[in-house]
């Protein structure tokens, strides 16, 4: 962020200067050819003839500039002269409204001696201030001494002047309006650090009190068997559910691993046959419930393993959330044309699922109450972990679903190497 500002500010001041200096630059050379032009008018015509001429303007030789100017012999100023170009020399079409320029210039009174002294002894060019105006001054030998022709430049240094205020103030107002909008973007930037934190905090939270479930139960199960005389067949029926407890305990520490792990792991991914998996998944399957692939006969690139995870996450569902008798699973596939997605369906003629409950039910912890009571059912982390794989793929999912009637899941897969 400083950094930011830091190298904006600079760029902003390498301009500025670039830009003011480049003026200031040629208004300085621009000084210093009107007065090389007047010593030269001067040294090569003489100075009487140009007496109670008007010799301003482009024809008539000398720049259409304010100075004045003395002449020197022996130390003792024998020659002054002030010449002010009139205002219809500077602006011929509208004169009187340009007045003022002309006023500023060249103060009315000269003290001569004065200015002589200021240079007495100096180099034969430089600048002085006089009064509050700046000159610019250069000399050349003329018929009867040295002449010093001295240009008010007062302009060309107020222009620097307020140059460098504009040049501060632009910089202030730069970098207040940088500190402005580096505040909104660090703001914005952080939004989404202080959810992923706020997420981590609540995932923690809810793993722990998942965690206190089994054990607790675990904890009165033992009690029972060391507390109390018990006959073989009721000590069975606590180990059980100790075992049944120890069991979910299993389940929930292994998701818990595959979330956390999910973004660190560097997973291997090849092509594979979907059919494959299909096969895998039928297997495993066919004794537990009507279960149905089709199509799926085709490369697709990803992790083998985690294909498997991910379609057995919807079929664990489908069997869990379905009160009928006779369960049904159907899973197909289709490769699209460009061979850029692929999509997996899975269907179940299970309980369906509130079309209000789309979203939620990816979240982490996400059960439904009636889900919530069971202890067969999950810890809610099955459709988080499917979440993450799809993600994986840079996928999507569509839901279908209808109360009693049953759900399916569409994943919209990208096939990308
Ligand atoms: P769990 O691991 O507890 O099963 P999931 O994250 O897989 O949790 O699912 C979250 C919730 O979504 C479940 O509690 C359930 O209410 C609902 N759900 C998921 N799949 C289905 C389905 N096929 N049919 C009906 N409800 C479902």
């Amino acid at each position: 962020m400083i950094a930011l500002i830091l190298a904006v500010l600079s760029i902003v001041l390498f301009i500025m200067i670039g830009f003011f200096s480049s003026i200031y630059y040629s208004n300085t050379k621009q000084d210093q050819m009107a007065i090389d032009e007047i010593l030269h008018f001067y040294t090569s015509r003489g100075v009487e003839t140009t007496d109670n001429r008007n010799i301003f303007g482009k024809d008539k030789k000398l720049p259409m500039r304010p100075y004045f100017y003395l002449i020197v012999e022996d130390g003792e100023i024998i020659d002054f002269k002030k010449n002010m170009p009139s205002n219809n020399d500077m602006f011929p079409k509208n004169g009187e409204v340009n007045k003022k320029p002309l006023e500023e210039m060249l103060p009315i009174e000269i003290d001569y001696s004065k200015i002589y002294e200021l240079i007495d002894g100096k180099e034969n060019s430089g600048t002085i201030k006089y009064e509050d105006n700046y000159f610019l001054y250069d000399s050349a030998e003329v018929d009867n001494g040295r002449m010093y022709v001295f240009l008010d430049t007062t302009l060309t240094h107020s222009y620097f002047k307020n140059s460098i205020r504009t040049g501060i103030l632009v910089l202030i107002l730069t970098f207040l309006y940088i500190l402005l909008i580096g505040r909104k973007i660090l703001d914005k930037a952080l939004d989404p650090l202080e959810l992923s934190i706020e997420n981590q905090k609540r995932f923690t939270g809810d793993a722990s009190h998942e965690l206190r479930t089994p054990l607790t139960a675990m904890r009165s199960n033992l009690d029972i068997l060391i507390n109390y005389d018990l006959s073989k067949e009721e000590q069975e029926t606590w180990l059980l559910n100790i075992s049944n407890e120890v069991e979910r305990m299993t389940k929930l520490t292994n998701d818990l691993l595959l979330l956390s792990r999910n973004d660190v792991i560097v997973k291997e991914k090849d092509d594979f046959n979907l059919s494959e998996i299909f096969e895998k998944v039928y297997l495993s399957y066919q004794n537990i419930c009507e279960i149905n692939v089709r199509n799926g006969d085709f490369l697709v690139y990803g992790n083998r393993e985690e294909m498997i995870q991910l379609i057995m996450i919807f079929i664990d569902n489908g069997i869990k959330y379905n009160s009928k008798e006779n369960k049904k699973i159907d899973i197909s596939a289709e490769m699209d044309k460009s061979h850029k997605h692929f999509t997996i369906s899975i269907s179940d003629n299970g309980d369906g699922i509130d079309s209000s409950k789309y979203d939620s039910i990816f979240e982490r912890f996400y059960r439904e109450d009636k889900a919530r009571t069971s202890s067969q059912n999950g810890f809610g982390l099955g459709l988080s972990i499917a979440k993450n794989i799809i993600n994986d793929y840079d996928g999507k999912v569509k839901i279908k679903s209808e109360i009693n009637e049953g759900t399916t899941f569409k994943l919209i897969l990208n096939n990308k190497k």
